[in-house]
């Protein structure tokens, strides 16, 4: 393609196997000619995520399980003894029990409530924490999330409410990281079939609602979620900061 990133190294949380939203990102991010380093959460992941990152060519393959600081610390070591700089950051992280995702949202548990914002929303704080020293010379941070921060989900629960976590300190981390060049952005992506999405209950019928309602009248594809991703990585995205980008077929403007 054009190699709008030609240059630049990208550091992709989340990649758990090919269906993930971090695997099409980290596709794309080398297609533009990123190098890319990816992370793997626990030992039970790491095989399969060392063969795609080398089937993505991924300089490295790091652990991190973001419940872990010592693993986020031990990252950030490992990446400056090799002298990498980061020029973009990709969290594609987040966590329910599935019980929660199941059951009336009322019925919530404090332990499932905090989980779900410890892994899905704290998550960046930490992660832009850890990266924004290797970030020396500014770049973006991107993380994902989902229309269900805003508008009533069924089904999507406490996951909800770690987005609108999520989105809210997507914006404070903007806010300060501006000052040294770093800009934080969200992709609230249409409803996709990944792993997360079918620990959902109903999951497929969010699918079928969306692709007869939305304007474009289809679902959004992953590849497309990725596109947007090289934008706000890439220097072409240099003016925008603590914005959500909706990817979704249009699906975010309909009302009746
Ligand atoms: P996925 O299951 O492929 O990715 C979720 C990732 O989170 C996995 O790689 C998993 O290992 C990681 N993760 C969970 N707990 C972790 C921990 N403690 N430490 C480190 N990593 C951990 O599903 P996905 O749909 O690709 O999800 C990626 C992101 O996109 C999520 O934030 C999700 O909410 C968001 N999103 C997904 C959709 C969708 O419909 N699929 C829509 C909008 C937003």
């Amino acid at each position: 393609m054009s190699n709008l990133l030609e240059g630049k190294t990208a550091l992709v949380l989340g990649v758990a196997n090919k269906w993930s939203l971090a695997y099409s990102i980290a596709d794309a991010f080398r297609r533009e000619g990123a190098r890319v380093l990816l992370t793997y959460q626990g030992e039970r992941q790491q095989a399969t995520v060392e063969a795609l990152g080398a089937e993505l060519g991924a300089a490295r393959v790091l652990a991190c399980d973001v419940t872990q600081d010592q693993e986020l610390e031990r990252l950030v070591e490992t990446l400056r003894a090799e002298d990498d700089r980061l020029d973009a950051v990709v969290h594609s992280i987040a966590f329910a029990n599935k019980e929660d995702l199941t059951r009336p949202f009322v019925e919530t548990s404090r332990s499932g409530f905090l989980l779900a914002h410890e892994v899905s929303a704290y998550s960046l704080v930490s992660v832009a924490r850890a990266t924004a020293p290797l970030m020396a010379g500014g770049g973006s941070i991107i993380t994902l999330t989902y229309l269900g921060a805003t508008r009533v989900i069924t089904n999507y629960n406490v996951m909800g409410v770690a987005k609108a976590a999520l989105e809210s300190a997507m914006r404070y981390l903007a806010g300060e990281l501006g000052a040294t060049g770093i800009r934080v952005n969200a992709i609230s992506a249409g409803p996709i079939k990944t792993a997360s999405a079918r620990a959902i209950k109903e999951f497929s019928s969010v699918l079928d609602f969306v692709a007869q309602r939305a304007p474009l009248r289809r679902n959004t594809e992953p590849a497309e979620v990725a596109d947007a991703a090289v934008f706000l990585a890439s220097d072409l995205g240099r003016g925008v900061t603590g914005n959500i980008l909706f990817v979704d077929a249009g699906f975010q403007i309909v009302g009746l």
